[in-house]
């Protein structure tokens, strides 16, 4: 994402606008001012194609050869010359011999003859049309054909997807499948990658304890660090997990330094709220670090610390799991893929209706989860809705097919208005 279209293009409908109130910065602002934080890492490395899957490319691919390499058979069938169908068909021309893939195809189709040809075969020379098998007879070796086929029927030619020089994929693409896919083609054995980003990352709160660990009353099991480690579990991350840090400034002063030794990027849960607890904003300026956004507006997770600390970027999410999971979702992915150099990740949505009316107080951009009826009879789907306080709710969220956004200033929600969502396609 360049710098400008950062600075021009709302990311998400409706969270542009600058809330005037209560210190609240719009969800946009603040995922600007991340981004503004992130600038991709550097170093690279070259790796065999067979090892860069989900790896970001570091430079442009250029092609040096077409594709298809050679004109070649798109069917198993006969290759005939259009010139020896004289007059009106059925025509019977002799099979006079067979190529197959692999072949060199070198031999050239004799005059008054078919070759008996298979998918992928080099189109040998004098052949202009391929007649697919299903459209013929064989009868001992002649092959009766009774419709004239089109010039170039059933002929890929050589060059058609792709010409030599070419773009064949962009900086700052991710090597999925397609791109792996169009890399071997054109023979890439190894590709110029970024470096993957090293996350590093703890959860806060005294109350914590591991889950298959046993509770004490008051206690709790730690649900973000699972969630941060499964949406981290990314070809081009390399992460480190810290852990769970109890609300003690030392501890949490500790954990915060070491995370951010060599790490491109911090992300806590928990404590950064306004409660005696919620220490993680002192501790980052204690830690020397620095932050640039504090209140978001968005719900759930309206606490959110967008900072930096020495040379990694500070992300402090709130410590309920929904709002964990959402401002990491809406902010901290896409500041975790800018500085990954990735420039291919605009968040998926799509857009739906609402289907359920609610008034509510407006000032809040709130990304509720959701779930989505069937298709209806225009093409959309219908979300709805279980309840609006959603911030601890993680069996509400797993039940989900995405998360609805209401937009900052709408008032209210009536049936059938248009909202964006943003699916869970990937889980
Ligand atoms: P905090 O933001 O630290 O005030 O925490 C807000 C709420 O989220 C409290 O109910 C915490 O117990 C809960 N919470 C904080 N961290 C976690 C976590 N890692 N897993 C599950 N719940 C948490
Ligand atoms: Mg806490």
């Amino acid at each position: 994402m360049s710098a400008s279209l950062a600075m021009s293009t709302p990311f998400y409908c409706g969270c542009e606008t600058e809330p005037e109130s209560d210190g609240l910065i719009s969800v946009d602002a603040a995922l600007r001012r991340g981004l503004s934080l992130a600038r991709p890492v550097q170093e690279v490395e070259c790796l065999p194609l067979d090892q860069a899957h989900g790896r970001v490319l570091a430079k442009a691919v250029r092609s040096g050869v077409v594709l298809p390499h050679f004109d070649n058979s798109a069917m198993d069938g006969y290759a005939i010359r259009l010139a020896d169908l004289a007059g009106e068909g059925p025509w019977r021309l002799p099979v006079a011999g067979r190529v197959a893939a692999g072949d060199t195809g070198d031999e050239p189709l004799p005059r008054g003859a078919a070759l008996r040809i298979f998918t992928g075969a080099p189109i040998p020379p004098g052949c202009d049309a391929v007649v697919m098998q299903e459209m013929t007879q064989l009868q001992g070796r002649v092959v009766q054909i009774d419709r004239r086929p089109e010039p170039g029927e059933n002929i890929r030619r050589a060059g058609e997807d792709l010409i030599a020089g070419t773009e064949l994929l962009s900086a700052g693409r991710r090597i999925g499948p397609r791109a792996a896919m169009l890399l071997a083609s054109a023979g890439c054995g190894e590709v110029v990658v970024r470096r993957r980003i090293k996350v590093a990352f703890f959860s806060t709160g005294s109350e914590l304890r591991s889950p298959g660990r046993p509770l004490a009353r008051g206690q709790i099991w730690n649900a973000n660090r699972y969630h941060l480690a499964g949406s981290l579990a990314l070809p081009w991350v390399e992460q480190r997990d810290l852990g769970n840090v109890p609300d003690e400034p030392n501890f949490l002063l500790q954990a915060l330094k070491q995370a951010a030794r060599d790490a491109d990027i911090v992300v806590t849960t928990g404590g950064v709220s306004v409660g005696d607890e919620d220490h993680m904003p002192a501790m980052l300026h204690a830690a020397g670090g620095r932050a640039h956004a504090m209140k978001v507006a968005i719900k759930p997770g309206k606490p959110l610390v967008i900072g930096c600390i020495g040379g990694a970027i500070y992300l402090g999410l709130p410590g309920n799991p929904v709002s964990a999971f959402v401002t990491w979702r809406v902010i901290g992915a896409r500041i975790a893929e800018a500085l990954a150099g990735i420039s291919d990740a605009a968040p998926r949505r799509i857009i739906v209706r609402a289907g359920f009316e609610r008034s509510r107080r407006p000032g809040r951009c709130e990304f509720l989860p959701a779930r989505l009826s069937d298709y209806d009879g225009r093409g959309t789907r219908a979300a709805n809705i279980a309840s609006a306080a959603v911030s601890h709710r993680v069996a509400l969220l797993a039940g989900a097919d995405g998360l609805l956004l209401i937009p900052a200033e709408m008032e209210r929600i009536s049936r059938g208005d248009m909202l964006e969502f943003l699916p869970f396609w990937d889980e």
